[in-house]
């Protein structure tokens, strides 16, 4: 008899779509079956496909730090909302996670207040050491941050967006010979260097030389150009090229380098690429209305990027989703495009996304299971444990109505403070069941209220 059936859906396995049932006796998956078994509890998925719980590459919780934005507990069950299993969580909150001491701290304070398993990136700052390297490594870190364009706040290392007008001492933006002496140190299988491409001397000047009658979206455009994102992808490809460390691609927003990066892999560059849910489902001309609320950093670009993106997406050139979950309170984002802050709170969305996508025929189905969990496990370091539905891994799982559709209200959106532009949205396909380790998070839609926060910290395991 076990525990925990899931029982008459499509299951999705790395070879294909099978149909059948899960079992296990407890938080992993025992057994993948064309028959029914004997189970205590049991759900019937009818009709629906089940997938291994997405992994989230690129969260930022604001925890501690920034409690009137998000907190780990808002961001975890949005997370679970939207079929997010795994989050793997940014550093820069307050203080950041820079060294064993911060990576504790950080644990510690997600440890039963996360509603899903969750990894720890950590922050480069340049000069840090070997010894300071290796004692990351050791404690789990999956990867380390590289803000390559912008300014870190030198006391509190807190970033710096606008750092030309910024009243207090600050950490200069990394130069190139500074990110290619950080990947010489790395070893070329373990933790990834997450880079955000874009060029702080580009987008420095455009803010400094204002384009006369440029306002609006198009100045945020102007400001924030695919040739700040695609000169520096450029530099990271030769820099990956030389010091053979595995480099990361955060939230690609400019298309323009997608050949490249095809290219470059096939050359044995060891490269990996996401893009987020908000450069998919709009472009420039659909933002615009949203003001402020529309507001990230790279913009979501011209109409051609975004259907180049999806190109990507669909032929392998991007690895994965990933929702730059970057949430701020409602006040510093109902503004004008100038004042809002960048960043939009978008942990449910990647999932919903890319089903959304293949409704519309634009994305083939398949490709989901890869570019939600498998890729992402793979990638850091948390594979076979998580990334795939088979015997043995962690029973994560995701289960899916295609033919319902999902209306993004106050109550569906679980982040602190639901805003544009996902607020009253409506995507085709409806996430229905979410479980972690055998445990059921989300039930006919619904976040399970009142259960306990059972995410764990979980460690990469480099091969
Ligand atoms: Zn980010």
């Amino acid at each position: 008899m076990y525990e925990w059936g899931i029982e008459n859906g499509t299951i999705w396995l790395p070879s294909g779509p099978v149909a059948g049932h899960l079992y296990g006796q407890g938080s992993q998956i025992d057994a993948i079956s064309r028959r029914i078994r004997p189970a205590k509890n049991r759900w019937d998925v009818t009709g629906c496909e089940v997938l291994p719980g997405a992994i989230d590459a690129h969260v930022h919780s604001r925890d501690p730090g920034w409690p009137d934005k998000e907190d780990i507990v808002h961001s975890t069950a949005a997370a679970a909302m939207g079929g997010v299993t795994t989050i793997l969580e940014m550093p820069n909150s307050l203080p950041p996670v820079r060294d064993i001491d911060t990576f504790g701290q950080r644990v510690e304070a997600f440890d039963g207040r996360s509603y899903v398993d969750f990894g720890l990136w950590s922050l480069w700052v340049p000069g840090m050491d070997e010894s300071w390297l290796d004692s990351l490594i050791e404690t789990g870190t999956v990867g380390f941050k590289v803000f390559w364009g912008y300014a870190l706040d030198a006391k509190t290392l807190s970033l710096v967006y606008d750092w030309h007008h910024y009243d207090q001492p600050v950490v200069n933006p990394p130069t190139v010979g500074d990110v290619l002496e950080f990947l010489e140190m790395l070893p070329d299988r373990g933790p990834v260097v997450a880079v955000h491409a874009e060029d702080a001397t580009i987008i420095g000047q455009r803010q400094r030389h204002a384009k006369p009658g440029v306002t609006g979206y198009q100045q945020v455009l102007w400001e924030h150009p695919a040739i700040a994102e695609d000169s520096l992808i450029a530099t990271l490809i030769e820099l990956a090229r030389v010091s053979q460390a595995p480099v990361h691609i955060v939230h690609l927003a400019s298309a323009n380098m997608l050949n490249k990066i095809d290219q470059a892999r096939s050359e044995g560059v060891n490269i990996s690429v996401e893009t987020a849910p908000h450069y998919l489902l709009w472009n420039a001309m659909d933002i615009e209305a949203f003001e402020g609320w529309g507001k990230v950093f790279p913009p979501i670009r011209e109409v051609e990027h975004q259907n180049r993106l999806v190109d990507g997406l669909r032929k392998g050139t991007i690895d994965m989703i990933a929702s730059d979950h970057a949430p701020h309170h409602p006040r510093e984002k109902a503004q004008g495009w100038g004042q809002a802050r960048a960043g939009m709170a978008s942990v449910q969305m990647g999932l919903l996304t890319l089903i959304h996508l293949a409704a519309q025929g634009w994305l083939p189905f398949e490709r989901i299971p890869v570019l939600s969990s498998l890729a992402p496990a793979k990638r850091f370091g948390l594979w076979p444990h998580k990334g795939s539905l088979q015997v043995g891994a962690d029973a994560d799982m995701v289960i899916v109505d295609r033919r319902a559709v999902t209306y993004l209200d106050q109550e569906v959106l679980k982040t602190k403070h639901p805003q544009p532009p996902w607020l009253h949205q409506t995507l085709q396909g409806r996430i229905q069941y979410v479980f972690l380790r055998g445990r059921p998070l989300v039930q006919q839609g619904d976040f399970e209220n009142g259960i306990p926060a059972r995410g764990q910290f979980i460690r990469p395991v480099w091969s």
